[in-house]
């Protein structure tokens, strides 16, 4: 049966540049972060709990999470992300589980030896090494982290210094790993790890 390798990092580490390597290679992804936020899509698992703890006001004339919103109430409300993710939380693992043994079904239906469980938080989910069978952490320096998300979206480096200092520090998350990729150069060496790594993985004997 197909086994799950988790794929962790910090932002802008390259864990979607990863993924999408990953995909291409034919290997099923499951995406945490777009687990999340279909659930609060029109409909989604998460807009009655949401409606239920934030007010309809949160809510969408669509029903969706209004977003902006959203965004604007916990960017500088801990007690509220607390209460957000407090939320999400719960329904993020149990749409994911339920996504990895679909993944893992896809992966043994085409002959591939593992899936892939892209997930920026999984280091701060306690019963993660229950969930993946090994774990890989992109790595990358916070200069170079600020650097590459500001190219690549508005978000100020001081913005981007606060969500790093909001995840799980990069010293523990590393702490976690089975392997890791720096990913400090291009994205040719990025690719060419990858492969490697891959090689590694489907030399395993199990
Ligand atoms: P987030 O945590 O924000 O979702 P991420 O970990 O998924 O980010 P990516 O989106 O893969 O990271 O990469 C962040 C940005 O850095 C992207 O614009 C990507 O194209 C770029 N990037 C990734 N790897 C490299 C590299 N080796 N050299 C230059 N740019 C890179």
């Amino acid at each position: 049966m197909a086994w799950i390798l988790g794929l962790t990092g910090g932002i802008g580490s390259g864990k979607s540049t990863a993924s999408a390597w990953f995909s291409l290679a034919g290997y099923p992804v499951v995406d945490a972060d777009a687990i999340s936020r279909s659930l609060t899509y029109p409909g989604g698992a998460a807009i009655p709990a949401i409606a239920n703890e934030f007010g309809a006001d949160f809510i969408t004339p669509e029903g969706a999470m209004n977003r902006a919103k959203m965004r604007e109430l916990v960017f500088d409300d801990p007690k509220a992300r607390e209460r957000l993710e407090g939320v999400m939380r719960p329904l993020i693992r149990r749409a994911s589980l339920e996504a990895l043994e679909r993944a893992r079904s896809l992966a043994d239906a085409a002959g591939k030896a593992f899936a892939v469980f892209d997930c920026p938080l999984l280091c701060e989910w306690p019963e993660a090494r229950t969930v993946v069978d090994r774990l890989l952490v992109i790595d990358l320096c916070e200069e170079e982290q600020i650097r590459r998300v500001a190219l690549r979206s508005s978000l100020t480096p001081e913005r981007v210094r606060s969500i790093i200092r909001a995840q799980i520090p990069r010293q523990a998350r590393l702490a976690q790993a089975d392997d890791i990729i720096y990913n400090g150069g291009s994205l040719e060496d990025f690719r060419s790890a990858l492969a490697a790594l891959l090689e590694r993985y489907l030399a395993r004997a199990d």
